[in-house]
């Protein structure tokens, strides 16, 4: 059933069955508008755009926060870091016309398709944050915008179908290893450079076209890629931690999560690795609230259980999803002290070394080498120092600028997977300027970045060696050289 208003009546202030969300549980069923009307509010066919009935873009269940809104002085500052506004030059497709967007929401604008699309194409890098004066939290309001959409907006069915594969993959490991499994015949037998060369790759849409250059390389296995459930602190023990051993970073990443252990074993932890699943960072950053919630609410029970001091990440979007977990479980009475606590015991790797302060000695490592910040970790969690730090203290290394350091490579959780062509253009921007460093070796501390660099440096016929931080500083305490990680 259509619903009435009053025009001008603010969506935020009615409460009208129709529109208010109540317990997340029952939105999208019979909490808000009816399925037929959200769908003709969103897809275009029928939608009343003039008139006096519209369904308004947000429900009641945590629209985006007006008073946040309007912390933003619309000074602009933020325009020249945000990436979609340097590659459209669209007011709406800045952060400020983004807040924009959501005061239209709350007012009672309908959902509409553009609305949507100038949401969608938002990365979620958080640049913005980091460069407004006025201490705007984005972060809430792009958070409670994706959410609303996902519950409200009916996507394009291939567009669903598409979205519905990442979210049944990726945060699974069990599926991911089928899927590594079945790409080891692909990359070892040198399928993929016979396919790429063939031409085939050009009939793949967009999407699955960069689906097949993001594919990681088979995972590393052997005795320096296994984390054990527990390892001993070297020497003395100075924190008990957790390490959180991320979806992607598990299956593709294993040599990572070992020399994190190492690293941290050596600075003085007992590392716990417990029986784990996804932290639900994916779910979260792409407004998938109930599935993200269910993956926190377990992750805290694993590491309640564990006993530990701290819980580490070394994936910069799961330290950051977690760090955020007091907030998402606000509402829950089981868990909403316990999600505050646990978000305060999260560290990156990075962060809580520097926090510890380094006793293991580091060895040699002569090599230029430039740090590429992902997004997460420089503007979700402000950590941009400690890594750094990490690397300048290791003997030898010289470690270099990359230009626009603060612009997304375009990686951004699944935002290559599902919007190619300005992830694309993101990501050769980036690597041009990582080229301009010299550098020949780069650092970053997300899988996401790795992969989405390494395809672009492909793309433009390059190449440079990636590596974890914690790899490197690994390779220093245990005296290797580069290339035994490389
Ligand atoms: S999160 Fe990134 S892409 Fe989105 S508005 Fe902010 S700066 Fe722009
Ligand atoms: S910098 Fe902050 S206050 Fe200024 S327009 Fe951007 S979000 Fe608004």
């Amino acid at each position: 059933m259509v619903e009435s208003r009053k025009p001008g009546t603010p969506a935020h202030m009615r409460g009208d069955a129709a529109t208010v969300g109540g317990a997340p549980n029952l939105v999208g069923d019979v909490g808000i508008a009816s399925e037929e009307v959200t769908a003709r509010a969103t897809v275009g066919a029928g939608r009343p755009e003039s008139g006096d009935i519209t369904v308004p873009a947000f429900d009641y269940h945590h629209p985006p926060d007006m008073e946040l809104i309007d912390d933003c002085v619309h000074c602009g500052f933020c325009l020249p870091t945000c990436p979609t506004y340097l590659l459209f030059g669209e007011e709406m497709d800045s952060p400020r016309g983004r807040i924009y967007l959501m005061r239209e929401g709350l007012e009672g604008e309908p959902m509409t398709d553009a609305m949507v699309r100038h949401f969608d194409l938002c990365l979620g890098c958080l640049s913005c944050v980091t460069a407004c004066p006025s201490g705007v939290q984005y972060e809430k309001l792009i958070e409670a915008t994706r959410q609303q959409v996902e519950r409200r907006y009916e996507r394009t069915r291939g567009d669903r179908l598409f979205r519905e594969l990442i979210f049944r993959i990726f945060p699974y490991p069990a599926r991911l290893r089928v899927l590594a499994a079945g790409l080891k015949p692909y990359h070892r037998l040198g399928l993929r450079g016979l396919f790429r060369a063939s031409g085939l790759q050009k009939l793949l849409s967009d999407r699955l076209k960069t689906l097949e250059e993001l594919t990681p390389d088979p995972p590393k296995t052997g005795a320096l890629s296994k984390v054990a459930p527990f390892t001993p602190a070297a020497g003395t023990r100075r924190r008990v931690v957790g390490l959180l051993t991320g979806c992607v970073q598990r299956v593709f990443f294993p040599h990572v999560n070992a020399a994190t252990v190492r690293v941290l074993a050596a600075e003085g932890c007992d590392v716990v690795a417990p029986k784990q699943g996804c932290c639900g960072a994916l779910s979260l950053h792409a407004g998938r609230e109930e599935e993200g919630m269910a993956f926190a609410r377990r992750t805290i029970d694993t590491f309640e259980a564990a006993g530990v001091e701290n819980i580490v990440a070394n994936v910069a979007g799961c330290g950051s999803a977690m760090k955020e977990y007091g907030h998402l479980l606000r509402d829950d009475p089981e868990y909403a002290e316990r999600a505050a606590a646990f978000s305060k015991k999260v560290r990156d790797a990075s962060e809580l070394i520097h926090e510890l302060g380094p006793v293991a000695p580091r060895h040699p490592l002569p090599v230029v080498a430039a740090y590429h910040d992902a997004c997460h970790l420089a503007h979700g969690q402000g950590i941009r120092a400690q890594p750094r730090e990490l690397l300048r203290a290791i003997p030898g290394m010289e470690l270099r600028n990359i230009q626009e350091s603060e612009i997304c490579c375009g990686s951004a959780g699944i935002y290559n997977l599902v919007e190619p062509e300005p992830a694309a253009q993101l990501g050769e921007r980036k690597a041009a300027n990582i080229l301009k460093t010299g550098a020949k070796l780069l650092v970053t501390a997300n899988p996401g970045c790795l992969l989405q660099i390494r395809a672009s440096l492909e793309r433009m016929g390059e190449s440079v060696p990636l590596a974890h931080p914690m790899e490197v500083v690994d390779a220093s305490i245990r005296g290797q050289p580069l290339d035994s990680i490389l």
